[in-house]
């Protein structure tokens, strides 16, 4: 089946509309494309769950802080159909640029404590513009459900604080991350890897496995667990260790103990390519 592609958000709002009236309800997968495994596991979860299922392929420019890396996004609208239809996709949203943004936007949505951290504090702006577009989205698609990538733990938790906030009538789903053999989280910056890097590029997971095994182990101290996994990931050129940090699964703050459930996240520059990784520990297993 070809899914709808529609570029207006008039046109969009028509089309989830009609599928509502016909008794659906609407789920929506958020993208930025260049379409992979991880984002192909969202898009089955949202099937399985017997919704109208809503792709959006927008590469938001309100979330990048370097205007390199939105120049050299991976944009590959053509494939991204194919993988689309063959998942059985309803409905795509593929607006311009001038579609979401047809001025520059007065009103923004400001994230606080939980963009402090991690990405928020080397991206500056970045999940402002996280959440701007995706309270858009909401506004544009009303989904009953939202499907949302583990991978980045980080957006997941601005857009569950978003929606606790503002009392959106929308359930977010969260799925786990999706990796190639050796570990590499899957992520559309993968292609810009050459073959040395793609080689190099999985130490990130094996340390964030390194800080998950101390953690089971007992050890309760962030600074120990840490170090561990620094040291595994070992970061030399090409590579070089952004961050790596321990945080509370749901505010994402720095913990100096480890009592509960937390997150521990990295970012790893791999040549000019910027990966980030991190993995949940769900229990302390003392010994
Ligand atoms: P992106 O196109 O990179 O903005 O990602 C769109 C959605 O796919 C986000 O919710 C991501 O967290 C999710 N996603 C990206 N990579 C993966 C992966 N390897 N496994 C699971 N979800 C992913």
């Amino acid at each position: 089946m070809t899914p709808n592609v529609l570029e207006s958000i008039a046109h969009t709002r028509a089309a989830v509309s009609a599928a509502r009236q016909a008794g659906s309800r609407i789920a929506l997968v958020p993208t930025m494309g260049a379409l992979h495994a991880g984002h192909a596991r969202l898009i089955e979860r949202a099937r399985q769950d017997g919704q109208y299922v809503v792709v959006s392929i927008f590469v938001n420019p309100l979330q990048f802080d370097r205007p390199d890396d939105l120049e050299r996004y991976p944009r590959t609208m053509e494939s991204d159909l194919q993988m689309c239809a063959s998942l059985g996709v309803d409905a795509v949203f593929a607006p311009v640029v001038g579609e979401m943004y047809p001025h520059t936007p007065t009103c923004t949505v400001h994230v606080g404590a939980v963009a402090n951290y991690l990405c928020g504090q080397y991206r500056p702006g970045h999940f402002d513009g996280v959440a701007t577009v995706v309270m858009k989205l909401f506004q544009i698609v009303t989904p009953d459900r939202a499907y949302f990538g583990e991978k980045d733990a980080q957006q997941l938790a601005v857009v569950r604080h978003l929606v606790r906030d503002f009392n959106l009538p929308v359930d977010i789903v969260g799925v786990k991350t999706v990796r190639e053999s050796d570990g590499l989280a899957l992520s559309s910056r993968n292609a810009r890897l050459d073959q040395e890097e793609r080689r190099l590029a999985p130490a990130l997971y094996a340390g964030l496995l390194e800080a998950a095994r101390l953690i089971a182990r007992g050890e309760t101290r962030a600074n120990v667990v840490k170090t561990a996994a620094a040291a595994r990931i070992r970061a030399a050129r090409p590579l070089r260790l952004e961050y790596l940090e321990v945080v509370d699964a749901q505010n994402m703050q720095p913990v100096e103990r480890i009592t509960g459930r937390v997150i521990v996240a990295g970012a790893l520059w791999v040549g000019s390519t910027r990966l980030i990784d991190n993995v949940r520990c769900d229990k302390v297993v003392l010994p």
